[in-house]
Formats: structure tokens, C-alpha cells, sequence
């Protein structure tokens, strides 16, 4: 049984490499009895077009030419791919292919879709070998002998029998796309780009569960990714959107593709062939997603009013021109827009019923939901009005709006009508991961903050994670209930599921924040980002990983415009980050950064005075809940170290954690055994302590515990450990629990900028998690 349709564009196919990577997808992605359906190799297409053409105006030089460039190609893949017996077997088939068309060009009786049927034969053979080679049972089917037209009609009941008979079960059947035969037998071809079609046709026909388009984009976005660095890519398109988008020229869906799936429950599945990792689009039936905005842009189009359109006259036009075609009425007249290298045929085909009302244009068109489309169109024009690209046509339709300028739309413009038009609107989903002390004051908050947030955008939390335990409510879960609604909803989870629910959430925006402390689940995170969740943490971990694993995050959240914020990791609440990153990018340099950076430490050193033991205030430390559960672990200085790390990191440096020396807190021989052990030996502690103190004294110094990074000559040295501070510094002048950043940089180098205040605790680090928050929903603008 066919489960998945697979489909490869050319560009997937292009080189070897790309043959090889879309091996490993069909290893990791396809079982025996599914299919792959294969286009050209790159440009294969177009160059059979070019060779088609010289034919017809008698250019043999350019013919030969021609063969001669597909010749090469067709030989590096194979002599590239397989295997010496192979390769033989490939080469000689190709070398006979090649000479017949020489020979039928020679003798006038070249058949032009026989001709472009090469390319995507090729390809499926290649395919097919090469995966035979890697030990898969494969095979390659000529689409001609599945798809049957007869007057440009599917013959649908005798395309089911064939592709019942020829598509094996016991094998992965790589079918060739584009192509087809009539009933006497002759190749015909499903138009440009038509593979797409090929794929979701044998789906429908073979009762396929879903078809995969694999592409060289990630999915379907708001609008071209490479123009507009802000496009969104949409987890969900409902199919109307996603075929009037096609229809409109949006390169990335095909007109014809959809119309096989209707009335079916196919699935249909966008997504890159190069970061096969990314999470796609699944576009999807009517009413099972919200509908989108998007913009797309037209090029060189003319504009044609048509009279008296008879029924299926469309169809027969883009069978003729091989090009999608879009058509509406406007004040009772019908329009049509045509490629303008198409309009030629266009005209003559309708024999003195079309008038070319404009000549090529450019412009755009805005998909929306019906209810947004009035004021999208005024917004747009203006917009391109005050950018002096005033429309010349422009059309205001149910569910979208359609402006054609002499100008094309350049990528700066396009930006501007993405930030005026696509982002309001917009949704951002939250995921909060951690509902102990500072989770939950962030949900209290977050009632509050939605206010406020709201007029920028609109934000809903829709996911609550604790331990194993997760709740989701995809459309809101309410903030007033939502520990009710965890006592009674919330449900155990494994990872896959968890990620499975998150790729499902249907917004245009999703951030995952971490509150907890967990090392496992800041592991999560490429995951996350794989899922185009934004990331806010107050967790260390990730910060603080060693630095390919860093990197590898950092990379991935930048290729896919994602955010990561992580404030709230050093210094709760306290504007650190932000500091350091204003200092930066105002062109200051920062030479040295001191301070204390935990509030338990701060605690205990500047509430000794040598009248209690330092043990003591351990254990009342311990007792107020200001310690980790066993408090050696704040005592060892680890979490100050991974603290000063993120702070290096956030200068640009690419040190390692152990890069930082550490002297901890307390004598080496505590740090071992259980905690019954150290109460047994807290005596060691407090003279350890004691005897610091008073060689601190005897300068008039107090005894602090300080994390320092200093860039001296492109030199980094950071340590953290004990330190003296003179009295009267700010160091020693410490309220106790208090962090301290002391930073001092080319402007500040006499007096340094000081940030000090309160470094721990529920309320400021929740608040700081809001502040990424707005900053993040700020920077989405
Ligand atoms: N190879 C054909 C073309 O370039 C079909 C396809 O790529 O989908 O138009
Ligand atoms: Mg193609």
C-alpha cells in the first residue's frame, strides 16, 4: 500500500550531492510501497525547451550544441553516482537516447513533449539505480504508462487500474513526474512545474495517506523569504489560500496540484529537501486553519479583458501557455492577468475576444481573510503610493486584493508592505515550561502584561510544562483557571509528543519559555528551534553548554530569523544583558566585568561579621528557601561560574566553562560525601571562613565572593573565587542578597558603570522574564 507520495523539484536533483541527500531522505522517510515522483534535474527542462526551440528554427549548430551540454550532465551524475557496471549499463541507454533525438531532429520529426519527457525519464532512472546500489529494492515507472488523458481529460477509473498494476508494493516506486500519455499512446505534459500535479494525482489515485513536496524552501510563507527577512513561515495553509496564491504566480504551490486532493483527506505536506530537520507546512483542508495574509508579487504581466469567457476556457489557455492563470470580474468585465511572453497565444487563441488592456506590469497581490482585504487595500496603496509606485490597475476581490504598478516590487518595498500589512494581526502562541515559585508569579503576571501586549500583538498561552507533565490548549488555555485546569487536564508526556504538539499549533509565532533548572530539557532546544519556536530562558544550561553545541543553536535560530532571550539567567531580573549589549553596540568596549552574581553568596558574605559561625547562616539561608535544596552547590560557585560564561559569551567570546578558574566557597574536603557529612564537619567551614576574614581585616578588606573577566590586549582572563574588597566599595557596601555588576570599559574606565539591586527571587526574575517578552514581541514588529 502506498502510504506517501514523495516529490524531488530539480533543484532538489541538481548535482550529485543533492541525489545523495535525497537518497538519505528516502532511507529515513519512505517504506516499500511508497512512491517518489521526480522532476528534472536542475535545469534540465529548460534547456530540452532551448533545444526544442532551435529545432524549430532550423539551428542545427545550436541543436548539437545542446545535446551535447545534456550529454555532460546527464554523464557527471551517472559517472558520479554509480558504480563502474552500472554506470556502463546508464551511459550506453543515454548515449542511444541522445543520438535517436539527433537522428529525429535531422529527419524533422522531433515530437516536442517526447522530447521534454527526457529529463524527468532521466531522473527517475538515475534515482532508481542509485538507490538500488545502496542495497533498497527500487524501481523507476514512466508516468506515461500511469496517466492517460484523452482530449485533456484524466481518464481517472483507467489511471486507477494502471497505477493499481504498476505500482509495486514491495518496492519504492520512482515515478517520473511532468509527463503523461493520450490514448494513442503519445507523451504529453502536465505544463511547467507540473510535477507537483504528478505527485498529488498518484496520491489521489493510490489512496495515498499524504504527499510530500520536498523543495528548497522550508514551507509556504507569508511572503518570499529571500526578499523579506521578517516572512513567516506558516505551520498551517488552508488549501483555498494555498490555490488562489498558485493561481496568483506564488511559485511555491502549483494551480493544478490542489484539485486531485479535493474531497479527499490527503495530506499534503510542504518542506526543504535541504534542512530536512525544519518543520514544513501542511496545507490543509477548508476550516482546519485559520486563514493567512500573504503578499506575492507579479512580474511582467499584462492585463487582458476578456469577452464573453465560456466555461473551462481557463484551463485550456493554461494547458496552452503551461503557465497558471488567474482571472476576476470587475464591474461585470472579465479580466485576465497573463505572463506577458504568453499573451501573444493568449490573444490569438481567443480570436478578437481579448483586448489588452495593460502591458507589463508588475505589483503585487495580498491574500487575506475576507474581513481584512478593505483595509489591507487602502493600506498597501498608500503605501506604494507614498513609495511613488502608485497603481495603475488595482482590484479589490472577496479574500484578497490585486495592485499592478509599472515598477516592480523590489525587496525594500516589499519589507515595507510586510511590516505594514502581514504583521498586524498576528498571533503568538506561549509555551511555559517550569510552574514552581517564578513560573508561577510569570502567569499572574502574564495577565496583566496581556493588556499591554495586546495592542501589538495577540498573545495567547497555550502550552504548560511541569516535570513529565504537559497541558495544551491549542486555542488558549484561560489565565484566571489555569491551575484548575492543570489539576485536571494536565497529562504525562514523552518528548515526541510534547514536539508533536508544538509543530500542530497554528500560529505565526511560538517561543518556548524555560523557567526551570533542568539541564535535559534545555537539551530540547534545537528541537525547539527546528519547530520555529522563539526561545526565552532563565535557564543556565543552554548558556553555559560547551561551545559547538552553543554555536550549532546560536546558527540554526539565526537561519531561521528566531529569537533567543536569556536575561533572566544572570542577575534575575537586573538589566545586565541589555547593558552590555547597549555599551557594544554604541561602539564601546568593554574591558572588565566584576561582580557578585548570586544572591545566596551576597547573602551569606555580607551578613558575616564573625558574630554567628558562617554555618549558621547556611543553614538559615537553607531554612528561607535562598539556597539550592543541598547548598554546596551554591558554595562551590559553579552556577556564579556558568554565570560569568554567559556574560563572556554575550561580549563575543568563545570560552568554554572551564576556561573560567574556580576556588569554591568552602575547603575541598566539603565538597565530598552526603550532607549529614558536612553538617559533621561544618567546623571546617567556619574556620576556613574565619581565617579569610581576618586576613582580610588586616588591610581593612571584607571578605566577598566575586566572579571577574578581564580583556587586557585581546588577553581574557576570568576567574571566580574569594576576594577582598576595600571598605567603602560598592563590593563591600553590598545589602546582603544584592548582585553587583561592576563593569568598567573604554568610556567607563575611571568610574565604572555599576547596575546592583536584587538578584534572585520570584517577583523581579518573572518580571525580567516579561521583559524578554516584550522585547521579543518588539522585535517581531
Ligand atoms: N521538469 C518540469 C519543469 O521544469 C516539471 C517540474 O519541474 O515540475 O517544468
Ligand atoms: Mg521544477
Amino acid at each position: 500500500m502506498v502510504n506517501i507520495v514523495h516529490k524531488f523539484g530539480g533543484s532538489s536533483l541538481s548535482s550529485a550531492e543533492r541525489y545523495q541527500a535525497v537518497a538519505n531522505i528516502i532511507l529515513a522517510h519512505t517504506e516499500a510501497g511508497d512512491c517518489v515522483v521526480v522532476s528534472a534535474a536542475g535545469k534540465t527542462t529548460n534547456t530540452l525547451v532551448k533545444l526544442w526551440q532551435s529545432y524549430q528554427q532550423s539551428d542545427q549548430q545550436a541543436v548539437s550544441d545542446i545535446l551535447l551540454q545534456l550529454d555532460n550532465h546527464q554523464r557527471t551524475l551517472i559517472e558520479q553516482l554509480l558504480s563502474p557496471t552500472a554506470r556502463y549499463a546508464a551511459l550506453n541507454m543515454l548515449e542511444q537516447e541522445l543520438a535517436l533525438i539527433a537522428q529525429q531532429a535531422q529527419q524533422q520529426s522531433l515530437q516536442e513533449a517526447a522530447l521534454l519527457a527526457h529529463g524527468e525519464v532521466w531522473s527517475a532512472r538515475l534515482l532508481a539505480t542509485y538507490l538500488q546500489q545502496l542495497g533498497l529494492a527500487a524501481n523507476d515507472v514512466d508516468a506515461r504508462q500511469l496517466f492517460t488523458l484523452n482530449d485533456g481529460q484524466l481518464l481517472h477509473q483507467k489511471n486507477q487500474q494502471a497505477c493499481a498494476q504498476l505500482i509495486s508494493a514491495n518496492s519504492i516506486n520512482v515515478v517520473t513526474g511532468f509527463i503523461a500519455a493520450d490514448c494513442q499512446a503519445n507523451t504529453v505534459t502536465l505544463g511547467r512545474n507540473g510535477s507537483d500535479y504528478s505527485a498529488t494525482l498518484l496520491g489521489s489515485y493510490c489512496n495515498a495517506q499524504q504527499v510530500s513536496i520536498w523543495t528548497d524552501t522550508q514551507g509556504v510563507f507569508s511572503t518570499d523569504p529571500r526578499k523579506v527577512k521578517k516572512a513567516i513561515k506558516y505551520s498551517k495553509v488552508c488549501r483555498g489560500q494555498a490555490n488562489l496564491l498558485a493561481r496568483l504566480g506564488n511559485p511555491v504551490l502549483h494551480a493544478k496540484t490542489l484539485s486531485p486532493l479535493k474531497n479527499t483527506d490527503i495530506k499534503l505536506v510542504v518542506r526543504s529537501s535541504y534542512e530536512t530537520e525544519a518543520s514544513a507546512t501542511e496545507i490543509v483542508k477548508e476550516g482546519y486553519s485559520k486563514a493567512k495574509r500573504f503578499i506575492t508579487t507579479l512580474e511582467n504581466i499584462d492585463l487582458l479583458r476578456i469577452d464573453q469567457l465560456r466555461g473551462g476556457e481557463i484551463g485550456e489557455l493554461s494547458q496552452l501557455i503551461q503557465h497558471s492563470l488567474h482571472h476576476f470580474i470587475e464591474n461585470g468585465d472579465t479580466y485576465l492577468l497573463v505572463p506577458a511572453s504568453a499573451t501573444h497565444q493568449v490573444v490569438s487563441h481567443l480570436q478578437g475576444r481579448a483586448n489588452i488592456i495593460e502591458s507589463n506590469l508588475h505589483g503585487c497581490a495580498v491574500v487575506a481573510p475576507s474581513n481584512d482585504v478593505a483595509q489591507l487595500f487602502e493600506q498597501a496603496t498608500q503605501v506604494l503610493t507614498e513609495q511613488s509606485l502608485t497603481p495603475r490597475f488595482s482590484h479589490q476581490d472577496a479574500d484578497y486584493i490585486l495592485l499592478l504598478t509599472d515598477q516592480s516590487i523590489d525587496s525594500d518595498v516589499l519589507t515595507l508592505l510586510h511590516d505594514k500589512l502581514i504583521n498586524k494581526g498576528q498571533e503568538l502562541a506561549i509555551i511555559v515550561a517550569g510552574l514552581g515559585n517564578v513560573g508561577e508569579v510569570f502567569i499572574e503576571q502574564l495577565s496583566q502584561q496581556l493588556n499591554r501586549l495586546q495592542h501589538h500583538f495577540s498573545v495567547k498561552l497555550v502550552g504548560l510544562l511541569r516535570s513529565r507533565a504537559m497541558l495544551f490548549s491549542p486555542s488558549g488555555i484561560a489565565l484566571e483557571q489555569w491551575q484548575s485546569q492543570w489539576q485536571n487536564e494536565a497529562i504525562d508526556y514523552q518528548q515526541d509528543d510534547l514536539l508533536t504538539r508544538i509543530s500542530e499549533l497554528d500560529y505565526e509565532h511560538k517561543v518556548v519559555i524555560d523557567i526551570t533548572a533542568s539541564e535535559a530539557f534545555s537539551e530540547l532546544y534545537p528541537a525547539f528551534v527546528n519547530l520555529d519556536c522563539h526561545l526565552i530562558s532563565a535557564n543556565k544550561y543552554a548558556g553555559t553548554a560547551n561551545n559547538d553545541w552553543y554555536q550549532s543553536l546560536r546558527r540554526n535560530l539565526a537561519e531561521r530569523n528566531l529569537l533567543w532571550r536569556y536575561n533572566t539567567s544572570v542577575g534575575a531580573g537586573l538589566p545586565i544583558n541589555f547593558a552590555l549589549a547597549d555599551l557594544q553596540n554604541s561602539g564601546d568596549s568593554i574591558t572588565h566585568i566584576e561582580g557578585v552574581f548570586s544572591g545566596t553568596l551576597s547573602w551569606l558574605c555580607s551578613s558575616y561579621d564573625g558574630s554567628v559561625p558562617f554555618s549558621d547562616l547556611v543553614l538559615q539561608a537553607q531554612q528561607m528557601g535562598y539556597t539550592e535544596p543541598d547548598p554546596r552547590e551554591d558554595l562551590s560557585g559553579r552556577d556564579m561560574q556558568r554565570k560569568l560564561l554567559i556574560l563572556a559569551r554575550e561580549l563575543g567570546l568563545t570560552l568554554e566553562l572551564d576556561d573560567i578558574a574556580l576556588t569554591p566557597l568552602m575547603p575541598e574536603q566539603l565538597a565530598q560525601g552526603d550532607w549529614q557529612s558536612f553538617l559533621d564537619n561544618k567546623q571546617l567551614l567556619d574556620d576556613f571562613i574565619a581565617e579569610k576574614a581576618a586576613d582580610a581585616a588586616k588591610d581593612n578588606k571584607v571578605l566577598r565572593y566575586t566572579g571577574a573577566l578581564t580583556i587586557a590586549e585581546g588577553k581574557v582572563t576570568a576567574k571566580v573565587g574569594l576576594a577582598y574588597a576595600t571598605q567603602g566599595d560598592a563590593l563591600a557596601n553590598l545589602t546582603p542578597g544584592d548582585n553587583i555588576f561592576v563593569i568598567n570599559s573604554q568610556w567607563y574606565s575611571d568610574n565604572a558603570l555599576v547596575i546592583q539591586g536584587p538578584g534572585a527571587g520570584k517577583e523581579v526574575t518573572a518580571a525580567g522574564v516579561h521583559s524578554d517578552l516584550y522585547w521579543l514581541i518588539q522585535n517581531l514588529k
